[in-house]
C-alpha cells in the first residue's frame, strides 16, 4: 500500500463519514410546516406511495376497496391518516391485521384514523368504503349528463375533500406517487390524474400510474361514457360523445399553449396534458389535476373565446402541481403565480390586447372583493390565517388577483427579463416540493431583490390588508372603446350594432358590467332587442347579463326563465354564486330560494355549501 492509496482511503472514509452526517442532518431538518387542516403527523410517519384497488358501484353510489401505503417510518408506533365519512373495515401493517382507532368527528376535518404500527413497519393497508355523505364525489344520473344515456361520476379533491373518498394524509405538504386499479361498469371508461387509457377496456377494469409525486388534493377520478380525441401527440380531450368534437375544436390551441409555457418557464414535467370536459354540474371552471385537467362544459363557446381557462390550468402544471403551497394559508402561491403565468401564456399565444383585457377583468374583480370584505380586512391579506376555517374561505379574488397584481408590480419594478429568469429558476429549484410564503420571501430576497439592489415593499403586499399604493396600473384600449360605445348607445336613440361587430367575449363582458346603476329597464330592453343578450349562448356573457337583469329589475325577453334554467343546469360555483348574490343584494331572497329549491340537487357539495351559507340555510 503506498501513500497515495492511504490518502485515497482516508478521503473515501471522510466521504462516507460526511455523507452519513449529511443524511442525518437532512433527516433532522426535513420537517413539515404547521398544518391546520390535517390530523396527520408526517414528521414521525409519512405516506410515500399509494396503491389503490377500488370498485365503483353506481347502483349503491359507493366506492369500496383497499388502499395500501408505503410509509416513511421515523421510529413511530402509530401513523395517522385523515378520513371523513368513510367506513373502515380492516387495517393491516406489513400484511398483518393491526389495531386502529377512529377519533372524534370534526365537522370540518373529519376523523383521524390512528393505526398502530411497529417502528419497522413499511406498509399499511386500509380496507374501506365511502358513504352517501362523501363530499368529494358527485354521482350524476344519465339525465344530468350531456348524452343522457349513462351515469357519470367525478371527484373534486381540493382543498380537503380527498379524505372523503380515500383515507389519506390530506395535507398539500405530503407528496406521493400512486398506482391504481379501478373497476367500473363495462360500458363506462375511467380516467385519473395519471397515465390514462385512450379507449374503453373490455371488462371495465383500468390500471393507472402516477409516477411523479403529487399532493393528495390532486388525486382525481372521473367515470363516464367518454371518448378521447388527440389535439397533438401530448395533448387531447376526453368528453361525452356529443361533446368530444366540440371540445377538440375549442381546445385546438393546447399544444401552442404548452409550447408558449415551456418557452417562458421551462419544460413541461408531466409528459401528457389532457382535458376532460365534465357534465355542467362540475363546481369549478377547471381543476388542474395533473396530466388531466377537469373542466366545466361552460367554456365550450364554439369560438375558443373562453380558453384562458385552459391556459390557467396548464400554468398550474408549474405553480401548484410542481411547486405546491405548503398549507392552505399559502394558497396565493398556487393561484397568484398561476394567474400571472396564465396571462403570460395568453399574451404569447393571442397578443397583448387579450392579455390586458383578462388582467383588467381580474383587477375589477379584486376591487369588488375588497369591497365585499371591507368588514373583514384581514381576509384581504395574501398570507391567510385559516385556523378553524374551511380552506374554501380563502378561495377568492385575493389569492388570484391580488397575487397577480403583486407579481405584475414586481415584474414592472425589476424588468421583465430579470423577472422571467427568476421565475424560471424558482420553478426549477422547487420542483416537486412544497413552499411556504416565508420560504418564498427568503428566496425572493436572495435571488431577485438583493442581487439587483432593489427595495420593494414585499411585506406590505403579503402581510397587510388592501392594495399597496405602488400597484401596477393595468389599462386596455379595447375596454376604453367598449366604455365609449356604451356611453354613445345610452345617449342615442338608435343602437348601431356595427360598432360591436369585432368584439370578443371580454369586451361584451366589460360592456355589460359597466351598465350604470341607474340604468332603466327600458334601456336594458333596448340593448336586449339589439343584441338578444337574454339568449346569449356564451356562458360568461350570459352570466354577467343575468346578473345585470337581476340588479336592474329587468324581466323582458324570457330572461327570468333563462336565469332559472341556467341555475338548474350549471353548477359552476363562480356563476351560481354571482347570480344568487345578485338576488340577495337586491332583496330578492324569495326568488332565490324558489330557484335554489329546484337547483340544489344538481350541485356538487362545494357549490351547495357556498350557496347554503349565502342564503343562510
Ligand atoms: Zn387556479
Amino acid at each position: 500500500m503506498n501513500i497515495t492509496k492511504h490518502i485515497a482511503l482516508f478521503t473515501l472514509l471522510l466521504m462516507v463519514f460526511s455523507c452519513q452526517t449529511e443524511t442525518k442532518e437532512e433527516k433532522q431538518t426535513a420537517s413539515y410546516a404547521e398544518e391546520l387542516h390535517s390530523f396527520a403527523r408526517p414528521n414521525t410517519s409519512a405516506i410515500k406511495h399509494l396503491n389503490l384497488d377500488i370498485d365503483v358501484d353506481f347502483e349503491t353510489e359507493i366506492i369500496s376497496g383497499i388502499a395500501t401505503y408505503t410509509i416513511e417510518n421515523n421510529n413511530a408506533t402509530e401513523i395517522i391518516l385523515d378520513t371523513k365519512f368513510l367506513v373502515i373495515d380492516n387495517v393491516e401493517a406489513d400484511g398483518k391485521t393491526t389495531t386502529f382507532k377512529l377519533g372524534e368527528f370534526d365537522e370540518l376535518l373529519g376523523q383521524p384514523l390512528t393505526i398502530d404500527i411497529k417502528n419497522s413497519t413499511k406498509t399499511i393497508t386500509v380496507t374501506y368504503k365511502t358513504t352517501e355523505k362523501t363530499e368529494a364525489l358527485q354521482w350524476l344520473t344519465p339525465q344530468q349528463t350531456a348524452d343522457k344515456a349513462h351515469p357519470f361520476l367525478f371527484t373534486q379533491g381540493q382543498a380537503i375533500l380527498t379524505r372523503t373518498w380515500i383515507p389519506i394524509q390530506d395535507s398539500p405538504q405530503i407528496r406521493i406517487t400512486y398506482d391504481a386499479t379501478v373497476k367500473v361498469p363495462k360500458e363506462l371508461m375511467a380516467v385519473m390524474s395519471a397515465e390514462n387509457p385512450k379507449t374503453k377496456s373490455a371488462n371495465g377494469e383500468y390500471s393507472f400510474k402516477m409516477k411523479q409525486p403529487i399532493s393528495p388534493y390532486l388525486i382525481a377520478l372521473a367515470v363516464g361514457d367518454i371518448e378521447y380525441k388527440a389535439v397533438s401527440n401530448r395533448t387531447g380531450v376526453y368528453a361525452e360523445k356529443s361533446m368530444v368534437d366540440k371540445a377538440q375544436f375549442e381546445f385546438s390551441d393546447m399544444e401552442k399553449m404548452v409550447v408558449a409555457a415551456e418557452n417562458l418557464y421551462g419544460d413541461y414535467d408531466w409528459d401528457q396534458f389532457d382535458v376532460i370536459v365534465l357534465p355542467p354540474s362540475f363546481p369549478f371552471g377547471g381543476m388542474e389535476n395533473p396530466r388531466l385537467t377537469f373542466a366545466t362544459p361552460t367554456v365550450i363557446a364554439g369560438d375558443k373565446s373562453l380558453t384562458s381557462l385552459i391556459a390557467h390550468e396548464l400554468a398550474h402544471s408549474w405553480s401548484g402541481n410542481l411547486v405546491t403551497n405548503a398549507t392552505w394559508n399559502d394558497f396565493w402561491l398556487n393561484e397568484g403565480f398561476t394567474v400571472y403565468f396564465e396571462i403570460r401564456i395568453m399574451e404569447a399565444v393571442y397578443g397583448k390586447d387579450r392579455a390586458n383585457m383578462i388582467a383588467l377583468i381580474g383587477r375589477q374583480d379584486l376591487d369588488d372583493e375588497i369591497e365585499n370584505l371591507k368588514k373583514e380586512p384581514n381576509r384581504t391579506k395574501l398570507k391567510l390565517n385559516l385556523k378553524g376555517k374551511n380552506p374554501d374561505d380563502g378561495m377568492n379574488s385575493i389569492a388570484y388577483d391580488k397575487g397577480y397584481l403583486f407579481l405584475r408590480t414586481l415584474e414592472e419594478t425589476v424588468g421583465r427579463e430579470k423577472f422571467d429568469v427568476f421565475l424560471k429558476n424558482y420553478f426549477k429549484t422547487h420542483a416537486f416540493s412544497t413552499i411556504t410564503t416565508e420560504k418564498f420571501l427568503n428566496y425572493l430576497n436572495a435571488n431577485l431583490l438583493e442581487p439587483n439592489n432593489i427595495t420593494f415593499n414585499t411585506e406590505e403586499w403579503i402581510f397587510q390588508p388592501g392594495i399597496p399604493s405602488n400597484q401596477a396600473i393595468i389599462a386596455s384600449d379595447k375596454f376604453a372603446n367598449a366604455e365609449k360605445t356604451l356611453n354613445h348607445f345610452l345617449k342615442s336613440d338608435t343602437i348601431d350594432a356595427s360598432l360591436t361587430i369585432d368584439w370578443t367575449t371580454l369586451e361584451w363582458v366589460h360592456f355589460i358590467r359597466n351598465f350604470p346603476k341607474t340604468m332603466t329597464a327600458k334601456d336594458v330592453s333596448r340593448f336586449d332587442e339589439a343584441f338578444n343578450l337574454s339568449n346569449a349562448t356564451n356562458s360568461h356573457i350570459a352570466m354577467v347579463w343575468f346578473e345585470q337583469a337581476i340588479n336592474l329589475d329587468y324581466h323582458g325577453n324570457n330572461v327570468d326563465q333563462n336565469i332559472e334554467d341556467f341555475l338548474i343546469r350549471v353548477g359552476r360555483r363562480w356563476y351560481v354564486e354571482t347570480l344568487f348574490k345578485a338576488f340577495e343584494k337586491n332583496g330578492k331572497t324569495e326568488e332565490a330560494l324558489a330557484i335554489y329549491k329546484k337547483s340544489r340537487a344538481n350541485y356538487h357539495s362545494v357549490t351547495a355549501n357556498t350557496i347554503d351559507k349565502l342564503l343562510g340555510l
